[in-house]
């Protein structure tokens, strides 16, 4: 059936639904296949039709918007975000310019540990106002969906603060929240001298509060020197799992640990950064069907080597790409950019980077039967580009020619 529609947008001069079957891996990332002079069709806030525009041309719709000379996409999705945060850490980032580590800060005291303190400081409403401003941020790169973590409460009931805050921001702001539990982000200092303690509390006490509630979907450690060790990790992973926690791990971002190879053994849903991933750790995780979610920005604003994305795909691992967007060592939300880092730093095409920001990035949260494409029966999620072509998002660079934004139907920003 095609019509009556609550909203026809059509036509499109260049429409690119991303729509395949999940994920997509291997050569067919290649192929991104586009419409012109398309149109989507919206009731409910879901696509009623997505095709050619000559066939809807004269259907009945409440509203239209033409997007005649524009490009359109499903909204992207971004899979790895650390919101919501408070606190200034810029004084960091000169420190880093002047040779100082992530790492070394973070044993001084400051990096996560004082987000920490900031956090742990707020009230519910200044946190969920700071989340709600950084979402707006997202919003005006064309972020629909987007998987925000805990991990700077590092106690039961800071831990517990961020999650609510989270699941505040999703029931009343235009985007797709999806929270995750990252208690295991670092050790807080009351338990310097008991790193095990804190594993005990967090599996203990945190992931079943969080699992009871309905906090979280994902349960995530960040597995690195410094921060949890992969027997630790893999302990907190399972329990987190037998509670119905999915699992998604940080892993070999600095040092390779092997938190790859432990993301295959436990079955987690995406391993993320990758900077240091053996050719092994590669090897299992497109055994197991791990995504390799890469956050080139992390790259960039460390200075440090990109992730071997040209191996994960030649390996046939579904990549997706995120924005890592955080106080510390990424502070960006502009998942376009990140596309184009993932370009220019790791090597990708244009289409691989886009299916990474849209489908598979969906697929890296396992919402890929809600959101990331343009599809019958998918939320109507979809963002107006003011360019002739999907090349064109990253032919001039640095840019936002993001005209409009749509959330389930609903113009949520600009106008056409
Ligand atoms: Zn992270």
């Amino acid at each position: 059936m095609t019509g009556p529609f609550d909203l026809l947008v059509g036509p499109i001069g260049c429409l690119v639904p991303c729509d395949a079957p999940a994920p997509r891996t291997g050569p067919a990332l290649r192929d991104l296949p586009t419409i012109p002079n398309g149109a989507v069709g919206i009731r409910g806030g879901l696509v009623a039709y997505m095709g050619p525009y000559e066939e809807v041309a004269g259907a009945e719709s409440k509203a239209n918007v033409d997007a005649s000379r524009q490009t359109v996409l499903p909204g992207f999705v971004d899979p790895h975000t650390h919101i919501p945060f408070l606190g200034d850490r810029s004084a960091e980032l000169v420190l880093r310019l002047q040779g100082k580590t992530y790492m070394d800060i973070g044993r001084a005291g400051g990096g996560i540990l004082s987000t920490m303190r900031a956090v742990r400081n707020a009230s519910k409403g200044s946190l969920l106002e700071a989340a709600r401003g950084t979402a707006a941020r997202f919003l005006s790169h064309g972020v629909t969906t987007l998987e925000a973590k805990s991990g700077y409460g590092l106690s039961v009931e800071s831990e517990i603060k961020q999650l609510e805050v989270l699941g505040e921001l999703g029931d009343s702001g235009p985007q797709t929240v999806i929270p995750t539990c990252l208690g295991a982000h670092f050790v807080p200092p009351e338990f310097k001298d008991d790193p095990g303690g804190y594993v005990d509390l967090l599996c203990d006490r945190l992931l079943p509060e969080v699992a009871r509630r309905g906090l979280a979907k994902f349960c995530d450690v960040f597995c690195e020197e410094g921060a949890f060790t992969i027997e630790q990790s893999r302990r907190i992973l399972l329990k987190g799992k037998e509670l119905g926690l999915l699992p998604r791990i940080h892993a070999d971002e600095i040092e390779d640990t092997g938190g790859a190879a432990l993301a295959a053994e436990v079955g987690a849903v995406s391993a993320d950064h990758l900077m240091a991933v053996s050719d092994a750790g590669i090897e299992a995780m497109a055994r197991a069907g791990v995504c390799a979610t890469l956050l080139p920005g992390t790259s960039f604003y460390l200075r440090k080597g990109y992730a071997p994305a040209r191996k994960f795909v030649e390996a046939g691992c579904p990549i997706a790409l995120s924005t890592d967007c955080n106080p510390g060592s990424s502070y960006s939300t502009n998942l376009l950019h990140i596309a184009t880092l993932g370009v220019f730093g790791l090597g990708l095409m244009p289409e691989e980077a886009l299916w990474a920001i849209t489908l598979n990035a969906a697929y890296a949260l396992r919402e890929h039967d809600r959101v990331g494409s343009l599809a019958i029966g998918k939320r109507a999620d979809l963002c107006v580009w003011d360019v002739p072509s999907p090349l064109h998002l990253f032919y001039p660079y640095g840019e936002n020619p993001l005209r409009a934004v749509f959330s389930g139907g609903r113009r949520v920003l600009g106008g056409v």
